[in-house]
């Protein structure tokens, strides 16, 4: 607080979901935000519970739901990082349920439902966002018949055969029941989410809409089927949306043509010399493939010792949760590659891999997507991925190799990218050395097209599509004919 005014801290955390929900709710009229803050003692808060927020993305109110040390800990860290996230992403073998405490989940989440339930007014619509609030929707329809309630996964939706290893998969399927919309980012999450909902509850897909023509979906099958576009579920209808998230376009191409940044990508330029930098962008998590991607350097540079000297890997992982074992543990196998290759194949004048493990600001970021020759980008499992979009909003040269995970959901849409499958090693060797290879007018012609799909579906238009989706969700379900 300065001069009895909220400021609020830069975002450190390299988290793309705070800045896109600033963006949709600055164009809110009468927006209210529920959020947890830790508080000692949660009965007796340190802290206003209620504040007005002023910053570059509008005015808003934020609710602060104060939560103890323990129940952070047990609701976010252990049961929705240790059990729900490795589920979705579908690592079965990185799946710990037995230090869960579901009494303090439904805790929890009641506490949000409660809390958004006084903010709500008559015939508000609730937006309750990703797995650690799955069971808000159906705590909420008990307390305000009234209001509408979407939710929407910022992660991937996986098969029945893989949800269904969770032992509350029942209850949360049932209280995302209770929402009007239930939303996803891609087609195959939301034809998942139906299988699962089948599979658990006396759910029938009511109605399939064509899949959008720029959303291309693996396999035919989507394709000519459609994707479930609402389900009927005890006399009710839930409607189901696909409205893949978008980056702030706008934003970075002004950030990215600014007079400093070109000072910046010379600089970094100067550096390289000779060599084509190869960028690498994300949290590091399993999920992110970062041990996988540096092998494939590896195997790269040893297969090719005409590149040595001639590239350069800056591999940015970045850790969001220090404190947990799981992400301690991938960080050191991570320093450990790294080290191995520049142990191995650096010289006096040339070190192969760039680690960085601290958050790099947004800015700077920008300057580097502007620099790179290659963004190299390949999770194992993605929701979305926003940093492959970004680094294309950033190439207002129209050059520039983006190579892509067919794993993150924006492979969906970006189908310029050069794609890799990042399980196949042959697959993730040959991608590489395609984009480092690739003559001029293929780079800018792929970068147009992407760059042409990444303007027409940025964030705006995501905040469009979704409040077009609230306005058509849920309702009575059709008669039959
Ligand atoms: N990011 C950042 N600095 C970093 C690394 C990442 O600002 O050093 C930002 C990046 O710009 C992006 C976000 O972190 O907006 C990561 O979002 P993404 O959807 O790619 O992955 P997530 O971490 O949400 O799984």
């Amino acid at each position: 607080e300065v001069d009895g005014k909220i400021v609020l801290r830069e975002n450190k955390s390299p988290n793309g979901i705070v800045p896109t929900l600033k963006s949709f709710f600055g164009a809110v009229d009468r927006g209210s935000w529920v959020a947890w803050k830790l508080a000692e003692d949660p009965a007796n808060p340190d802290f206003e519970p209620v504040i007005e927020i002023t910053d570059d993305f509008g005015t808003y109110s934020v609710t602060r739901l104060p939560l103890s040390a323990a129940q952070v800990r047990e609701f976010y860290h252990v049961t929705s990082k240790e059990a729900f996230w490795p589920i979705l992403h579908s690592f079965k073998e990185k799946y710990n349920y037995d230090r869960v405490e579901w009494p303090n989940f439904r805790e929890v989440n009641w506490a949000f439902a409660e809390a958004a339930a006084r903010e709500a007014a008559h015939g508000a619509l609730v937006w309750v966002h990703d797995y650690n609030l799955w069971l808000v929707p159906g705590y909420l329809r008990k307390l305000r018949p009234d209001v509408r309630i979407a939710f929407f996964h910022h992660t991937p939706f996986p098969a029945a055969d893989m949800f269904n290893v969770l032992p509350w998969r029942r209850e949360i399927v049932e209280s995302l029941l209770a929402c009007d919309d239930v939303g996803f980012h891609i087609p195959r999450y939301a034809e998942n989410f139906a299988s699962v909902a089948r599979s658990l509850c006396d759910v029938v897909v009511a109605a399939r809409a064509p899949v959008p023509p720029h959303l291309y979906s693996d396999g035919t099958a989507l394709s000519e089927r459609g994707v479930p576009k609402a389900l009927s579920y005890d006399g009710r209808q839930v409607t189901l949306s696909v409205t893949p998230v978008g980056v702030d376009v706008g934003f970075i191409e002004e950030r990215a043509r600014r007079p400093e940044t070109d000072t910046r990508v010379k600089e970094i330029r100067e550096d390289l010399g000779e060599a084509q930098l190869i960028l690498s962008v994300g949290r590091t998590d399993y999920t992110k493939g970062g041990v996988e991607q540096l092998a494939s350097f590896g195997r790269l540079l040893e297969a090719h010792p005409e590149l040595h000297g001639k590239v350069r890997l800056m591999h940015v992982s970045v850790s969001a949760n220090k404190n947990m074992t799981i992400y301690s543990d991938i960080q050191g196998e991570i320093e450990q590659s790294a080290g191995q290759i520049n142990g191995r194949f650096g010289r006096l004048d040339w070190q192969p891999v760039a680690l960085i493990s601290q958050a790099i600001p947004f800015e700077e970021l920008v300057s580097y997507y502007r620099a790179a020759d290659v963004a190299w980008i390949t999770p194992l499992a993605d929701g979305m991925n926003l940093v492959c979009k970004e680094f294309v909003a950033a190439r207002t040269d129209d050059d520039g190799v983006l190579v892509l995970s067919e794993f993150a959901g924006a492979a969906v849409e970006l189908h310029q990218a050069v794609i890799t499958n990042p399980f196949s090693n042959r697959s993730m060797d040959t991608a590489i050395l395609h984009a480092l290879t690739m003559p001029v007018d293929e780079r800018v012609s792929r970068m147009r097209q992407l760059r042409e799909t990444v303007r027409t579906y940025d964030v705006k238009a995501w905040g469009n599509a979704v409040r077009d989706s609230h306005d058509h969700a849920g309702g009575a379900p059709a008669p039959p004919t």
